[in-house]
């Protein structure tokens, strides 16, 4: 089964991902992540990257595609495997080289994602960028919500409180749905 973490920067995405794979045994992917590996280089490819990251800017979907099925193909992700960071927009969310099986969505008001995101202090955690962000993620990603809920694959959590207690809501609506309630 793969679950794909929706939400705002600052929701606890890559958090609760990473208590999903642990408590669920699956592993943890995240996009980001994928691509602050990559900045480190200093090819060309990794400059304009890194130029993106800083920008505050999606990087594009066949780039962002060919590194997710990439890196797909070099583990071993067959049982399934939680998502953070991908899909950003719909075009990816139909283009997604794996089967989006659960859309977790989290919830959390824009003025909560920007004091965690100030807390947590990133190096691409400046105010004009994580606005920039926040504003890519009304456009182009909280559309992937709309689109999948007509498919029935929406599970929406609300990402307001402490880690644990949202932990607990995810750990019981994964568990039903594995149960298939
Ligand atoms: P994140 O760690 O998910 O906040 O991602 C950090 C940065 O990586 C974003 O601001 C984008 O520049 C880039 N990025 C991560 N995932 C994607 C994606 N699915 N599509 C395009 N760009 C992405």
């Amino acid at each position: 089964m793969n679950i794909v973490l929706i939400g705002p920067q600052g929701s606890g995405k890559s958090t609760q991902g990473k208590l999903i794979s642990d408590n669920f045994g699956m592993p943890y992917i995240s996009t980001g992540d994928m691509f602050r590996e990559i900045m480190t280089g200093t090819d060309e490819f990794s400059i304009s990257i890194k130029k993106m990251m800083d920008e505050g800017a999606l990087i594009d979907d066949e780039t962002t595609n060919k590194i997710v099925r990439q890196h797909l193909e070099r583990g071993k992700y067959y049982k399934g495997f939680v998502v953070d960071g991908y899909p950003r927009s719909v075009n990816q969310s139909m283009s997604a080289p794996f089967v989006l099986d659960i859309i977790l969505h989290i919830r959390v008001p824009e003025s909560i994602s920007i004091e965690r995101l100030l807390k947590r202090g990133r190096w691409d955690d400046n105010e004009v960028n994580i606005r920039k962000r926040l504003s890519l993620y009304n456009q182009e990603t909280a559309p992937i919500i709309e689109y999948w809920r007509k498919h029935d694959k929406v599970v929406d959590i609300d990402g307001v409180g402490g880690v644990d207690e949202i932990h607990q809501l995810i750990y019981e609506k994964i568990t039903n749905l594995i149960n298939g309630n």
